[in-house]
């Protein structure tokens, strides 16, 4: 039966070198305070918590509403654009995303979709500047919500909308990197292929117990094969 798989982006298929720029410039921009995101643990968390966070750190009160969020998201995404065409900011695809995503593209066992802590234009934008932007269809982005534990089932109803059928929870697999893709799959009965690109090396992320867990992307039949068995 076809899977869904479920990518996250950050740590996962691509690494982003000197995010912190763009990610602080929308900080001032939109908000008037000056804010650093190297001062918290961004990975697994969306960028609304992040930005609360990195407020709450600061000791910083401030109430922000939908229409402040959604132009955060609009500068986070001109920002980042900006230093991407400058080469300030790189995000570059993880060893063998490219060949994973192309693979399931090939086939017909699984189908290849996000569940992402970033707004979606940035999500786009992220995978545009890695070459992996055409692989996918359309998931679950932190404009949707900024818990992570509400993405996965939107995502896999946007999914089952195109297609126009459904599947099943356990055939959804959860690709990431952190304990909170683990913790977002648990919540939403889905599986969970953990691997050791991000933060976390991989005995951490064993000590969780995803259901798979893989040093990286890296050997694309490895990788078909755990999703296989899942
Ligand atoms: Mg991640």
């Amino acid at each position: 039966m076809e899977k869904l798989i479920l990518f996250d982006i950050d740590g996962t298929l691509t690494r982003t070198e000197n995010g912190y720029l763009p990610f602080n410039q929308a900080i001032v921009q939109t908000f008037g305070i000056e804010g650093d995101i190297r001062t918290v643990v961004p990975d697994g968390n969306t960028d609304p918590l992040i930005v609360r966070d990195i407020f709450a750190k600061a000791n910083v009160r401030i109430d922000i509403d939908n229409s402040r969020w959604r132009q955060f998201a609009a500068n986070l995404c001109a920002s980042y654009g900006e230093h991407v065409d400058r080469g300030t900011t790189t995000v570059r695809a993880l060893p063998g995303a490219a060949e994973l995503l192309q693979q399931i593209s090939l086939g017909d066992d699984f189908s290849a979709s996000v569940v992402t802590g970033n707004f979606e234009a940035s999500a786009m934008l992220k995978l545009s500047a890695a070459g992996l932007a055409d692989y996918f269809y359309r998931g679950a982005y932190a404009s949707d919500s900024e818990l992570r534990p509400d993405l996965p089932a939107l995502a896999k109803k946007r999914f089952e909308q195109l297609v126009a059928r459904t599947v099943d929870w356990e055939q959804c697999v959860i690709v990431g990197d952190t304990p909170k893709d683990l913790e977002a799959a648990r919540q939403n009965r889905m599986k969970c292929l953990l691997v050791g690109t991000g933060r976390y090396p991989i005995e951490e992320l064993e000590y969780w117990q995803p259901d798979a867990c893989l040093p990286d992307l890296g050997d694309t039949q490895a990788v078909l094969t755990a999703l296989t068995n899942l």
